[in-house]
């Protein structure tokens, strides 16, 4: 598995690359987050080492095993994965961005502990577009009220939105969730939020990357492709 992260990022690479080239996208515009879950630090070292600078965890603990190893790299880190209230304190240690909020008690405790710490943080909302229930996120429809009730939380800068799509063997039963996450942005961007003039697509896995380049995505997050398959059987979502 190690030998191989190198070649399956060039991999990676090249199918971000077409994918952008089918859809009449630059390269640019589309970042590459290496969903690091269950990896340990010395293959995440690797891939930064080959020359990726982004990552992403889904747990608090995660973070803090891996930190010794990483705290000196250039990386940035994102939280990816649900957040509980009594993690906030800590995941502020470890990152830069918080791409899974989702519950406004939660923004508002992070709003808290960022005034006191007199910093800010980069935040996405993440939004449920396969509606299904294994998974967290807003409903599309409540996005609006959720970031007219944000907006005053001036130390989250709010900066995109996130989805898990809907995974399935056959590829346009995939679209649909990708698409539904551009859809809702391009709805939001037209109300005229005060002080929002851009929302990023987060969304893009291993599986269906190159459809979600196709809707817009503006960052991909890449766990299996690249490090290898963390278990068999179903992803489970919710934990
Ligand atoms: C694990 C994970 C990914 C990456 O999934 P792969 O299918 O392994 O590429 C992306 N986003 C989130 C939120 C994840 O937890």
């Amino acid at each position: 598995m190690h030998t191989s992260i190198v070649e399956n990022l060039q991999t990676v690479r090249q199918r971000i690359q077409k994918a952008c080239q089918e859809s009449g996208r630059t390269v640019a515009e589309v970042r590459l987050l290496l969903a690091t879950k269950t990896v340990p630090a010395d293959q995440i070292r690797l891939a930064i080492e080959a020359g990726e600078t982004l990552i992403g965890e889904n747990k608090v603990q995660e973070l803090r095993d891996k930190q010794a190893e990483l705290e000196h790299l250039p990386i940035e880190r994102h939280f990816i994965g649900h957040l509980q209230t009594n993690k906030i304190k800590e995941v502020l240690k470890y990152v830069s961005c918080i791409q899974s909020l989702d519950r406004l008690a939660v923004a508002q405790q992070l709003d808290q502990q960022l005034q006191k710490l007199g910093k800010s943080l980069e935040v996405y909302i993440q939004v449920n577009t396969s509606y299904e229930t294994s998974k967290y996120g807003l409903n599309p429809a409540e996005v609006l009220n959720f970031i007219k009730a944000i907006r005053p939380l001036d130390t989250l800068r709010i900066k995109g939105l996130m989805t898990i799509g809907l995974l399935d063997v056959e590829k346009e039963k995939m679209r649909p969730s990708l698409a539904l996450l551009r859809q809702t942005r391009d709805q939001l961007l037209a109300e005229g939020l005060d002080g929002i003039s851009s929302l990023e697509l987060s969304m893009g896995m291993s599986q269906d990357l190159e459809l979600a380049i196709a809707e817009g995505s503006n960052l991909v997050r890449i766990g299996t492709a690249v490090f290898g398959n963390r278990f068999l059987g179903k992803e489970i979502w919710k934990e």
